[in-house]
């Protein structure tokens, strides 16, 4: 048995190499990128308005109007002393602008421009440079593409990016009992539930599975899924059948298929019968089959390691103190992640903490955690971790 830190430094600890691929920008969202990126030239590229107005030479409150451009017009203007041009958002300035002035604070008589108030220098252009300026590196190594990025890359003409490959994950549900959910079931049997939650809790953060398989709670049968299911992936999640039951075939399959066990057992609760290996570059999570186990040690442990195997810089959900909206103290015996619902900044620990209780979970959206015996005045800061909205 290892404490929560040490399984969490034993995952950190695991030397992987990370493979890249070339993505369209269209599907780089939620990757990160392989490579530094340079600025191959300036962002703007040219000087260019910021608003819909007027490009003045000079700083008066009276211009003779002499033309218009508008965004993407490529033509060459050389504005004189005393002269404007209408200009809109985006358009390159005329060389000589001293600045724009917004069309609210203006109007025109003829072809006489009337200013409001007096212009100043620079004011409404947007500088040659003034974002990036050309071979600056724009982005680390590793940095993950969250949208605006995918913005800063297209506006750099980037159409294909360098990033690193996401792991191929498979599923293994295990136990007799279950049934795939519309299918008839009979007395004694229950639906298979907790792929769903890890199918969704991978797509929730950016990954999604290659494969799923139910096995049935038989030693060769096991022994064989698994042998099949490793052949294609690089991480692969099984549910179930890795406690101490008769029919618990899970651990002793992964040993004759040459996974080699790195942790078993964490003192925690919910979550005690953990399980993680490894065969060479392929990782292996064997989770408890209890509902709330098994999705709390999805978003506490295989999270960070799949993010890892992505290049991230960052990895694991970020934990968040609040208030505790009451009295609260850990009489679970373990140290324990506690199913809660954030609100307005304050945390309320629900009730039906059981391991197989995936409801409470599933209507609040936080995982806090309290030390073994650890006590709680309402107020007192309780850490969290968010896992929903
Ligand atoms: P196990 O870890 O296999 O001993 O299972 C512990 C509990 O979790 C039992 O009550 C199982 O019926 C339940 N369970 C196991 N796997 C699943 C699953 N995939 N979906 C729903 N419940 C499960
Ligand atoms: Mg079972």
């Amino acid at each position: 048995m290892v404490t929560i830190e040490e399984a969490l430094r034993i995952i950190e600890d695991q030397k992987i190499s990370l493979k890249s691929e070339l993505k369209p920008l269209e599907e780089a969202l939620g990757f990160a990128l392989a490579t530094e990126t340079i600025a191959p030239f300036d962002v703007p590229e040219f000087d260019n308005s910021a608003m819909d107005g007027y490009a003045l030479c000079g700083l008066y409150q009276e211009y003779q109007l002499v033309g218009e451009i508008a965004a993407g017009d490529s033509k060459d203007v050389e504005l004189q002393d005393g002269k404007a041009v209408r200009i809109f958002t985006g358009a390159k300035v005329p060389q000589n602008s001293t600045a724009v002035m917004m069309q609210e604070k203006t109007s025109v008589t003829d072809s006489t421009l009337f200013l409001d108030e007096m212009p100043k220098v620079g004011q409404n252009i947007r500088k040659k440079g003034g974002q990036l300026t050309e071979g600056q590196t724009v982005f680390e190594k590793g940095h993950f593409l969250n949208p605006p990025s995918l913005a800063l890359m297209g506006s750099l003409g980037l159409s294909q990016l360098e990033v690193f490959s996401k792991p191929q994950i498979n599923i293994i549900t295990t136990g007799n009992e279950l049934v795939k959910p519309g299918e008839p079931k009979t007395e004694g049997q229950i639906y298979e539930s907790n792929s769903y939650a890890i199918s969704g809790a991978l797509r929730q953060f950016g990954f999604k599975h290659h494969q799923k398989t139910q096995i049935q709670d038989d030693f060769e049968a096991t022994k064989a899924g698994i042998k099949t299911v490793l052949e294609s992936c690089d991480v692969l999640i099984i549910s179930g059948g890795i406690s101490v039951g008769d029919y618990d075939f899970v651990k002793q399959s992964l040993e004759e298929n040459g996974v080699n066990e790195l942790f078993y057992k964490v003192f925690q609760k919910p979550g005690k019968p953990l399980y993680f290996g490894r065969k060479e570059n392929q990782f292996v999570f064997a989770l408890p089959g209890n509902p709330a186990s098994s999705l709390t040690c999805f978003y506490i442990y295989v999270l960070p390691l799949l993010q890892r195997l992505s290049g991230y810089q960052k990895t694991g959900l970020t934990t968040y103190q609040f208030p505790i909206r009451h009295a609260f103290e850990n009489r679970f015996g373990r140290p324990s992640f506690l199913k809660a619902a954030v609100v307005d900044g304050r945390v309320e620990i629900l009730d039906g903490q059981g391991s197989s209780m995936i409801q409470s979970m599933a209507k609040g959206n936080a995982l806090a955690f309290l030390d073994d015996g650890e006590t709680l005045k309402e107020g007192d800061l309780i850490r969290c971790k968010l896992i929903s909205q």
